[in-house]
């Protein structure tokens, strides 16, 4: 903290001018911090200051020397008294949007310029919690003996088949964008038992709701030598408190600007299987077929369902296998997967793995496709592969629960949709 009397160096952006008699108040924000200041220029205190402060423009990127004084008069921020004011940069033009939040932006504005919209202290506040969540995840992964591994983003064959694939030429061979780490983390199975990833995923939908983007990113963990897929969803409700946590301790001054207050979800988070949450839904009047998949109408109403029932958040058990990836281990009709939902919003999806190699290879015929696609990873199961499970977690939607956004491009700073490609 900074004490009365005390001397500071501010550097960062005016934000607002205000100027009353041989007074000019100018607001800053710090560079990086969740910080104001509100630099106080007087004439008859410091005549040089004053003019400086005079001619500033809003917009401009500042260093200030000064003192807090003991008395203060301003009601934002920290109030300073400049005894050096130096512009180090002026725009060109006026901005773009009001930093100092009079004015609320459009969310288009916002994301068209982000690296302005980063002057204020709720977007600040977004992308300092969206940085946090993510120490948050490594720290306790790491505490778990997890590794951090990267796997490749160039691949030459999906995780579930062609049709959500950017595909780009490689050299004359056809390549596409990884979808997602899937098939290279269970590899990794065969001979390092604990790995996460946090890595973009490409999707090559045309998606056109507030919780998909073509490029998001995920918070993926594999784990081995299991006992069960109970096991995984553990490890995910541990992670998913410990993100909480740490955001409600750390940043305490972001919530506060956002006007969010977090509640860790109740643990242990709700077990709800898939029959359960038909009969959930259909008693609330919604048509669903046995075997398919939930849309976003569907997990909405599940969302409110479990919310009267005090969940937050809470895992959806035993889905059909018809409606689960190959690679998901079969339970006769059903399968060793889990979905965690928070709110109506689905965040991960998880399991337990097929890791014998005969049932593996069955398994990607019944869903049409052909093993010999799959030949590079279908021979890290030949050498040993144990029982593995894991999960991918939405990073964005994660954020986007954090900070109660309702939009996914509200956590993104350059998002990637259907329309855009710049900045
Ligand atoms: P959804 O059903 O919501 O479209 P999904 O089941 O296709 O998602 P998964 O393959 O299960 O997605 O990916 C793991 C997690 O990654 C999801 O639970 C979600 O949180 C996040 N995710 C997946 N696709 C997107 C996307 N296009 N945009 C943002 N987040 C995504
Ligand atoms: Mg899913």
């Amino acid at each position: 903290m900074t004490g009365k009397g005390e001397r500071v160096r501010v550097v960062g952006w005016v934000n607002s001018i205000r100027s009353v008699g041989g007074i000019v108040f100018l607001e800053v924000i710090d560079g990086y911090r969740m910080q104001l200041y509100t630099v106080v220029a007087k004439r008859s205190e410091n005549p040089e200051a004053w003019r400086a402060a005079s001619d500033v423009k809003t917009g401009s990127a500042v260093v200030v020397e000064g003192v807090v004084p003991s008395k203060t008069i301003s009601r934002r921020g920290l109030e300073v008294h400049p005894t050096r004011l130096e512009v180090v940069s002026e725009p060109e033009e006026v901005l773009p949007l009001d930093p100092s939040e009079k004015t609320p932006a459009l969310l288009d504005t916002i994301i068209e310029h982000r690296y302005v919209a980063l002057r204020t202290l709720k977007q600040r506040a977004i992308f300092r919690i969206r940085a946090l969540a993510v120490k948050a995840a490594r720290d306790y992964l790491e505490s778990q003996g997890f590794v951090e591994v990267h796997t490749p983003k160039i691949c030459g064959a999906g995780a579930e088949g062609g049709a959500t694939l950017f595909q780009l030429d490689y050299f004359g061979r056809r390549a596409f964008l990884a979808q997602s780490p899937q098939l290279y983390k269970q590899m990794l199975m065969c001979g390092l038992s604990r790995v996460y990833e946090i890595t973009p995923y490409f999707r090559a939908e045309k998606f056109n709701t507030v919780r998909h983007l073509n490029e998001s990113w995920g918070i993926d963990a594999e784990m081995a030598f299991i006992s069960g897929v109970e096991e995984v969803m553990k490890l995910l409700e541990g992670l998913i408190s410990h993100v909480f946590e740490a955001v409600k301790s750390k940043a305490e001054p972001e919530l506060r600007a956002l006007g969010v207050k977090l509640q860790k979800p109740r643990r242990p988070f709700k077990r709800l299987t898939y029959d359960e949450a038909i009969e959930v839904l259909r008693s609330r009047g919604l048509e669903v077929e046995w075997g398919q998949d939930f849309g976003s109408d569907e997990e909405r109403a599940l969302g409110e369902a479990m919310a009267e029932e005090g969940y937050d958040a809470y895992f959806i058990v035993d889905y059909p296998w018809s409606a689960k990836p190959f690679y998901i281990m079969r339970r006769g009709e059903l399968s060793e997967s889990f979905d965690l939902d928070y709110r109506g919003l689905e965040l991960a999806s998880g399991g337990q793995r097929e890791h014998r190699y005969r049932e593996l290879v069955e398994n990607i015929r019944l869903k049409g496709l052909n093993p010999e696609d799959f030949a590079f990873y279908l021979k890290a199961f030949r050498y040993g592969m144990p029982p593995h499970g894991g999960f991918g977690l939405g990073l964005d939607r994660l954020v986007m629960v954090l900070v109660n956004a309702r939009n996914i491009r509200e956590v993104v700073l350059f998002p990637r949709d259907t329309q855009r490609l710049t900045p």
